[in-house]
C-alpha cells in the first residue's frame, strides 16, 4: 500500500537515518521536478509553503472517487503482503495471519472496521449524487455568491449541527460553531475570530437574523457551572472561554440555588444564550441593524433528549445613546 502526503509535506519527526536519506533526496532536483509537474496537473490543495518541511517529497496521487476503492485497497494490501512473504520467508506466519485478517474483513460486508478516509469519501459521493447533482440551479446561484438570511451560533457538539436539526440547506445559514455557542463582547484584541464573523455576516452578507442556539447536556455549560467559586481554572482555553457567560452562571446560582446541578445546567444553557444575545449588542454594526430594523436577534434551544426546539425573540429598547433600556421577549414557541 502506498500513502501520499499533500505536496510531500508531512509534519513528522524523522530518525537520524531518515533525515540523512532526506538530505540525499533533497539534493536530487529531478525529484522536485516530478513533484511540480504532477501537482500542476491536478487541483489538489497546496500548502502555502511549497517546499517539503521535514518530509522527503513523494509523488502525488490523484484520488479517484470510486465506491469499490475500499476493495481495491484491501486487494493491494494483500498483494503487497504476499510479495513480502515471498521475499522474506521468516515473516511467513505473521504475513499469513495478516492476510487472513484482511481477507476476513473484506468478506464481511458489515465489518465493524472504521475507515475514516472511506467515510469521508462516501459522504461526499452521497452528497454529490443526492444533493449537488440534483440541484443545478441552486448550486449555479451559490457559485456566484452567498446571501444567507441567517447567521447562526451553535455549539461545536457533534449532536447539534443546525443544518441537520433545522434543515438549513447550502447557502441558508452563515454558521459559527464553538464551545457552548457563545458570543463574546466586542473586543478587537480578544476572540477576534468571532468579531470578524459577526462583522462579515452583518455588514457584508447583510443577514437579517442572528440566532444563538443552546442545547441540552452541553459540556461547555457544565464546565462553566463547574468552575470553582474562586474562579481558578485548570484548562488552557476551555474555562477562560466559557467564562464569557459567567453572568448566566451567576444568575442561575442566585435564582435556582436549591436546584440540582443538572437542573442548574439546563437553566444555564438557556441563560447563556441570552447573555450572548446581550453581548451581540456591544457590536456597533449589530446595534445599527437593530435600530434600522434590518436585523433581528433570536435565541433558540434544542433539547436532543426530549426532541424539542424552542425559539424566542428579544426586543431591545435602545436609547439614543444606544444603551439598552429594557429587554422584552417578543416571541416564544416550543415544538415537540
Ligand atoms: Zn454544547
Amino acid at each position: 500500500m502506498s500513502t501520499a502526503s499533500i505536496n510531500g509535506c508531512c509534519l513528522t519527526t524523522f530518525s537520524a537515518t531518515a533525515q540523512k536519506s532526506l538530505k540525499r533526496l533533497a539534493l536530487r532536483p529531478s525529484v522536485f521536478a516530478t513533484l511540480e509537474s504532477s501537482s500542476s496537473s491536478t487541483s489538489l490543495p497546496r500548502l502555502i509553503r511549497d517546499q517539503p518541511v521535514f518530509a522527503a517529497p513523494s509523488p502525488l496521487i490523484t484520488p479517484i472517487l470510486r465506491e469499490d476503492m475500499a476493495k481495491d485497497s484491501y486487494e493491494e494490501a494483500i498483494a503487497a503482503l504476499e510479495k513480502l512473504l515471498s521475499e522474506k520467508e521468516e515473516l511467513g506466519p505473521v504475513a499469513a495471519a495478516k492476510i487472513d485478517q484482511i481477507t476476513a474483513e473484506l468478506q464481511t460486508p458489515d465489518s465493524k472496521t472504521f475507515d475514516p478516509v472511506e467515510r469521508i469519501k462516501n459522504g461526499f459521493i452521497k452528497f454529490k449524487r443526492e444533493t449537488y447533482e440534483t440541484s443545478p440551479a441552486l448550486f449555479g446561484e451559490l457559485a456566484k455568491g452567498q446571501s444567507p438570511k441567517y447567521m447562526v451560533f451553535a455549539c461545536a457538539d457533534s449532536r447539534v449541527c443546525p443544518s441537520v436539526v433545522l434543515g438549513f440547506g447550502p447557502g441558508e445559514a452563515f454558521t459559527i460553531r464553538n464551545i457552548a455557542n457563545m458570543v463574546p463582547q466586542y473586543d478587537k484584541l480578544k476572540y477576534s475570530g468571532v468579531g470578524a464573523a459577526v462583522e462579515y455576516a452583518v455588514l457584508h452578507l447583510k443577514v437579517e437574523h442572528i440566532v444563538v442556539i443552546g442545547h441540552s447536556a452541553c459540556g461547555g455549560i457544565k464546565g462553566l457551572m463547574s468552575i470553582p467559586e474562586d474562579g481558578s481554572t485548570s484548562t488552557d482555553f476551555i474555562e477562560d472561554w466559557v467564562k464569557i457567560c459567567l453572568p448566566a452562571r451567576n444568575k442561575v446560582k442566585a435564582e435556582h440555588g436549591g436546584a440540582t446541578f443538572a437542573e442548574q445546567c439546563t437553566h444555564c444553557e438557556k441563560e447563556a444564550v441570552n447573555v450572548s444575545l446581550g453581548n451581540l449588542l456591544t457590536y456597533p454594526f449589530v446595534r445599527d441593524g437593530l435600530v434600522k430594523k434590518t436585523l433581528a436577534l433570536k435565541g433558540g434551544y434544542y433539547d436532543f433528549v426530549k426532541g424539542s426546539f424552542e425559539l424566542w425573540g428579544l426586543e431591545f429598547g435602545l436609547s439614543a445613546s444606544l444603551s439598552v433600556r429594557d429587554v422584552a421577549t417578543i416571541l416564544h414557541w416550543k415544538l415537540y
